[in-house]
């Protein structure tokens, strides 16, 4: 789709991360040459090595799974990471913004469907955090939000929106958070209804992948 009218289409409160993922760079100086500077990238590898190819103006986020091992590789420059787990990986980010000086913006993907895929802290679990005031023992580390991916079976999409959307009312009454980050290209106009302010759009701004 032609990427400009795409963003017409999109509520202007609404962020759109290009997730340009397998595509070549000439692929995404297009969307940058019109003047887009979110791109977002599944792996550590291609996203380092794109960063170093591209103008250094581009803001990249990592949305995919990410190893604790890697974290070092995107520490120095990454914009935001949507796919925080666990905290043993929040952890690890910390101590990499620690060691590069500078506060790491995350995401904290939750588990919203069951997809055996999908990774993401149990509802349960973050309320454990919250309330016991885990997070702020990570200085080097903002929480600006969740993320969430929808089960492949669309029909369950809705409620598992809501719920998200739900949750993400209740810890803005106690905690400052900016985003939700849930709608892909098939499914980013429910995401938009149930409050999502934030989607990774791929395949409808890069054409489908092989
Ligand atoms: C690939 C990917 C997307 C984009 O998917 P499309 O269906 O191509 O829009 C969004 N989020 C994550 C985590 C992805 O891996």
């Amino acid at each position: 789709m032609d990427f400009i009218l795409f963003k017409k289409s999109v509520p202007e409160n609404v962020k759109i991360i290009a997730v340009s993922k397998t595509k070549p760079i000439k692929k995404i100086k297009q969307i940058y040459d019109l003047g887009h500077r979110d791109f977002g990238e599944n792996k550590v590898q291609e996203l380092v090595k794109k960063h170093e190819d591209l103008p250094n103006d581009i803001n990249w986020h990592l949305i995919g799974k990410l190893q604790r091992n890697k974290v070092k590789y995107i520490a120095p420059f990454i914009h935001l990471i949507h796919s925080v787990d666990s905290e043993r990986l929040l952890s690890r980010i910390n101590k990499e913004g620690d060691k590069n000086n500078r506060i790491i913006n995350v995401l904290l993907q939750i588990k919203i469907s069951n997809d055996p895929l999908k990774t993401g802290f149990e509802y349960s679990e973050l309320e454990d955090m919250f309330s016991s005031d885990t997070f702020l023992k990570y200085k080097f580390v903002k929480i600006l939000g969740f993320m969430g991916m929808g089960s492949i079976d669309q029909s369950k999409n809705e409620e598992e929106f809501r719920k998200i959307s739900d949750y993400f009312k209740e810890i803005n009454k106690i905690h400052d958070i900016k985003y939700l980050s849930v709608g892909m290209s098939n499914d980013y106009k429910l995401a938009i209804k149930y409050n999502s302010n934030m989607i990774r759009i791929g395949s409808l701004i890069f054409g489908s992948r092989n």
